[in-house]
């Protein structure tokens, strides 16, 4: 089968096509690509990375179907929007540009949401322990991790129990599927939440290559706005297929999602 993703506008900009034919999950997809011609930020190329991630979920919700596993995830339960949320530099910088084009007084709203969000973790002495885990080689983030959920505070986008940001959401919010009951995803123990396996996570594919790139390492989602408001952005350094050729080649190398 073929996949057609864009990042690029023909209308309004100088585009190029390319094939491309990725062997995820067992099958070979061919993907379809239009992206911007000349030098290009990663965040530039997120739709055809958001793209591919619905696809592969896709993909991997039909197959647990037919083996009898449906999702449980649904509109209202937001109890996995706890969790700590990884985000490259570039989907940092896409999420601070999505809030700073929101109409007021919606942007104040969501703004003092993330402000609420970080005052919470900071006075559980969480923020310390997220600095150290993404910036210390080795750090057990895992235990980090479910400390950061056991605190509760809900992502600032998070409003009624469901995603308001759900087209724009980050690649790993997109993997984040599972078939067990959705109580247990409010109180995880050991065993009980069975994620859907994604074959290839693009989520981290992308992390390694933006990170060995920028020299940034993964952040959380509620330093979006900081990282957004506060770093300068660089000017591009890649073509889009020379970046794109980095991030399907670390897909390779993406571990299966570990259970629980
Ligand atoms: S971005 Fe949306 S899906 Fe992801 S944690 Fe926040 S509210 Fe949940």
């Amino acid at each position: 089968m073929t996949l057609k993703l864009s990042a690029g506008d023909p209308a309004t900009e100088a585009v190029n096509h390319g094939r491309v034919a990725l062997a995820m999950g067992g099958e070979v997809v061919e993907i379809d690509l239009t992206v911007p011609d000349g030098k290009v930020s990663v965040e530039r190329l997120l739709p055809i990375l958001q793209g591919l991630t619905n696809f592969l979920v896709d993909r991997a919700e039909a197959h647990a179907a037919a083996e009898g596993r449906q999702v449980t995830c649904a509109k209202g339960c937001g109890a996995c929007c706890r969790q700590i949320v990884p985000v490259s530099q570039a989907e940092a910088r896409a999420l601070g540009r999505l809030v700073a084009a929101m109409p007021e007084p919606r942007r104040s709203h969501v703004r003092q949401r993330f402000q609420q969000a970080l005052s919470a973790l900071e006075a559980k002495g969480l923020l310390a322990e997220v600095d150290a885990a993404r910036t210390t080689p080795g750090a057990d983030a895992k235990a980090m991790g479910l400390r950061y959920f056991k605190a509760g505070v809900a992502c600032p986008f998070l409003e009624e129990e469901a995603c308001s940001i759900h087209p724009d959401r980050p690649l790993a919010c997109r993997q984040y599927l599972v078939t067990s009951a959705p109580a247990h995803c409010a109180d995880p123990a050991p065993g009980r939440i069975v994620p859907v396996p994604v074959p290839s996570r693009p989520s981290t594919a992308l992390l390694l290559a933006d990170t060995a790139e920028s020299g940034v390492p993964w952040l959380p989602l509620v330093y979006a706005l900081i990282y957004h408001d506060e770093v300068p952005e660089p000017a591009p350094t890649r073509t889009a297929p020379e970046i794109l050729q980095d991030i399907f080649a670390r897909l390779k190398h993406v571990p299966p999602p570990e259970a629980g």
